[in-house]
């Protein structure tokens, strides 16, 4: 830290993104990325939109939040387009949370939150999830409005994958009138259902979701969020006070590829959750213990090996997953699906450390 440092953040811790090794020959299942190339369409009108970069992008995003509002039966106004769906959330935090109203989201969830509540210098509180890492929804109906600004659910949760119902995402809805519930739809499209359909229903009801995962379109930084026109216009108050251009024109012009290419993504992610099924049939039979997931990775551990220790051992022999230091979570790792062919390399680099054991 340099002496010039703003006070405001010399406590921030920030987010550590997973390794994006430089060098080739890993078998890369640490970031939830797809394992395949993205649409045709996505990099044939990316490649058409690099031809106009000397335009600034269309600052309302509007072709591709059009094209969005169409598929979840909403209005451009419901739409709000981000640089990722990580900037949604950190708009989302900044606007609908304060010093006194707190972000409430579990003890084990997606590890960017509590950086979204210190960089916003907006309180925060943790729930804990049951023993066997699930939600318990009770626990997170009728908070006070006074106390609580906003409720963060990741569905499916991560790491764990473990997904709530739509009637339990309405519940707690239903019972935080005064509070905006924000649904992180970041892994929904590999077997969860989307709470969207609840928007026109709740005005304090806000989902995100992401190109990055079943669009295979993590380095091109896509993401949205859907909510009442008045939530995204406040999303839209913070997005005008720091990066009105925040989504590029080749970006926009791939996330409307992607999106007139729906087959494709759902053929991506039809393999992805069989190569989950056969993963952790796999893995099971090898002695691993599994959460129940429905988004792109599994979250595992095994008896017979600390969970640093298998991150180690797996990442001597190339295959890289996210280990993470928390209590609760440590003896586990996270092991994005890929192909049946990076499973199968998974597969067996695990034989071999537990052989060696
Ligand atoms: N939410 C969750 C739960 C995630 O795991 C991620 C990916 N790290 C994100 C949101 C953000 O994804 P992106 O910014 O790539 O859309």
């Amino acid at each position: 830290m340099s002496r010039f440092f703003s006070k405001r953040f010399d406590a921030l811790e920030p987010y550590v993104p997973g390794e994006q090794p430089q060098e080739g020959g890993f078998v890369k299942l640490n970031t939830n990325e797809s394992p395949f190339p993205p649409s045709p369409k996505a990099v044939e009108y990316a490649a058409e939109a690099a031809k106009g970069l000397q335009l600034y992008p269309d600052p309302e995003c509007r072709r591709l939040a059009a094209k969005i509002a169409e598929m979840v039966g909403l209005d451009v106004a419901n739409v709000f387009v981000a640089n990722g769906s990580d900037e949604a959330l950190n708009f989302a935090f900044g606007s609908f949370c304060d010093e006194l109203r707190a972000a409430v989201y579990p003890d084990i969830t997606y590890g960017f939150y509590p950086v979204f509540a210190a960089y916003n210098r907006v309180a925060s509180r943790t729930i804990a999830l049951r023993d066997d890492m699930t939600i318990d929804v009770d626990e997170f109906c009728g908070f006070d409005p006074q106390t609580t600004g906003a409720i963060v659910i990741a569905n499916p949760n991560a790491p764990t994958g473990f997904a709530l119902g739509l009637d339990e995402i309405e519940r707690i809805v239903a019972s935080n009138p005064d509070i905006v519930v924000i649904v992180d739809e970041a892994y929904v499209d590999f077997g969860a259902t989307s709470a969207v359909s609840l928007i026109g229903r709740y005005e304090n009801l806000l989902v995100t979701q992401t190109f990055s995962k079943s669009r295979a379109m993590a380095g091109a930084r896509l993401g949205f969020a859907i909510g009442q026109k008045e939530l995204i216009a406040d999303l839209n108050t913070l997005k005008y006070s720091t990066n009105p251009y925040n989504v590029d024109s080749m970006t926009l012009a791939a996330g409307l590829g992607a999106l007139e290419d729906e087959e494709y993504t759902r053929q991506c992610c039809t393999s992805i959750i069989e190569t989950r099924s056969y993963l952790m049939e796999q893995l099971a039979a090898l002695g691993f213990e599994m959460t129940d997931s429905l988004a792109n990775f599994v979250f595992a551990k095994h008896p017979g090996i600390g969970g640093t220790e298998l991150y180690e051992q797996l990442k001597a022999r190339k295959v890289l997953v996210r280990h993470f230091s928390a209590p609760r979570i440590e003896e586990f790792n996270r092991i994005t699906v890929g192909t049946r062919a990076q499973a199968d390399a998974l597969l067996d680099a695990i034989r071999d450390i537990l052989k060696q054991g």
